[in-house]
């Protein structure tokens, strides 16, 4: 998520981000394309490096689904689309059918969105209290009300916001634009609008020992639970197939990375059960990918 620095990092980026085209950040955005270095699967590649404990970025393969999915021209099915959608649960099921052939967000020059963005909410934040011992049935942690009521924002700070026994809520539809990054939000600024979708992941953090500040937390291991890589898969497939194309999976740390105060979300993701969860709702189609 994204709620912390905010003052620090304006003033840093006031000096640090000139008006000119330039890439930007370790994955190399460019401000003219509001696209990152590469083809879609060295995108990837860098946008789903793992992700550790203070945002320490290692390199991993990528899944052949990914690379299979990213590589041609090839766009989501109409078999794997629905696949996905009977994947959610009701009620964003119904939801997501009464918006299923709407347009995916579009930015004011109508660049679509392209960038399918997984954070974790980092909330509820236990301090130094323990975490609750079974996370995916609890209910605090599994409360969307945070996220509704405006305690992060006068707007929900994400399109989706997922909890861990699988429950999904649209804070914005789809196809509306939506910016969740410092990226987007801080240096790019309104012309990014629309080019990302966000995911926020419900994942509670408490502080790491010996510490009492926000830049130094951490989450549960596992960080998700089974149901939550099983919609992520359902939302990338869906919005991929509203968007007409495979979109590039990645995280809001390796968005933002190479930017002053970058978040360090998501923790503890295994790209490895996203990308088998995927693989299951793309094999609905043996004609393709
Ligand atoms: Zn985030």
């Amino acid at each position: 998520m994204q709620r912390f620095k905010i003052a620090s990092t304006l003033v840093a980026l006031a000096f640090t981000a000139p008006a000119t085209a330039e890439e930007i950040g370790e994955c190399r955005f460019d401000r003219e394309t509001l696209t990152f270095a590469g083809t879609p699967v060295e995108q990837a590649a860098c946008l789903l490096r793992h992700v550790g404990l203070q945002a320490e970025r290692t390199p991993q393969a990528l899944p052949a689904i990914l690379t299979r999915l990213l590589t041609g021209d090839a766009s989501p099915t109409p078999a794997m689309k629905e696949a996905a959608l009977a994947a959610f649960p009701q009620p964003y099921q119904a939801f997501a059918r009464t918006y299923a052939d709407a347009p995916i967000a579009h930015t004011t020059a109508g660049v679509p969105a392209l960038y399918f963005v997984i954070h974790d909410t980092s909330e509820p934040f236990y301090g130094d209290e323990p975490f609750p011992r079974n996370l995916d049935l609890d209910w605090r942690i599994n409360s969307f009300d945070a996220y509704m009521n405006g305690t992060f924002g006068k707007e929900p700070v994400a399109h989706i916001f997922l909890s861990r026994y699988g429950q999904v809520w649209a804070g914005h539809e789809f196809q509306e634009a939506w910016r969740a990054t410092k990226l987007e939000s801080y240096v790019i600024g309104v012309p990014a609008r629309g080019r990302f979708l966000h995911i926020e992941t419900v994942q509670p953090r408490r502080y790491m020992r010996g510490y009492s500040d926000r830049g130094h937390t951490y989450g549960p291991t596992p960080g998700f639970s089974a149901a939550q890589y099983r919609q992520l898969a359902a939302l990338y497939v869906y919005a991929s197939a509203r968007a007409g194309r495979w979109l590039i999976p990645a995280q809001h740390d390796t968005v933002d990375a190479g930017i002053p105060d970058a978040h360090d979300d998501p923790q503890n993701f295994e790209l490895e059960r996203f990308a088998r969860e995927i693989e299951k709702l793309v094999s609905v189609d043996k004609a393709g990918p």
